[in-house]
């Protein structure tokens, strides 16, 4: 079960629900599979998690995203409408803010990871 659980999940962060919200996540197992209790959903995000097959890095008002692209990368934003797109960052240029944040930080810390994210209006959002 927990295996199917997981594979649907797989599949809807890969096509439709990039990005999606745990209600979201909810809501499409629910459609595929009926009634699923959130203990076995929880553990089904939990084991995909462990095994490297989805992240959730960030949080779009306040709601925590899961998404199956775990390569680093970057994300906007909308203000507007809170929707989420990819941005993957040249390595150089990331590399250069965090020796930057490293050499400001240096007398109090070593810098081992960046979380940024950027924000705006969408094209969609704009267009309106
Ligand atoms: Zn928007
Ligand atoms: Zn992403």
């Amino acid at each position: 079960m927990n295996e199917k659980i997981k594979k649907t999940i797989l599949y809807f962060l890969d096509n439709s629900g990039k990005h999606a919200s745990y209600g979201d996540i909810i809501k499409y197992l629910n459609d595929e599979m009926g009634n699923l209790d959130d203990k076995e959903i929880n553990e089904a995000l939990a084991g995909l998690t462990k095994e490297n097959k989805i992240i959730s890095h960030i949080s779009v008002n306040k709601e925590k995203r899961y998404e199956a692209e775990v390569r680093r990368h970057y994300h906007f934003i909308c203000n507007n409408c809170g929707a989420v797109k990819d941005i993957f960052m040249e390595q150089g240029a990331v590399n250069m803010l965090s020796d930057h944040a490293q050499k400001i930080a240096k007398s109090f810390a070593r810098v081992d990871k960046i979380n940024m994210s950027f924000q705006g209006i969408c094209h969609q959002c704009r267009d309106k």
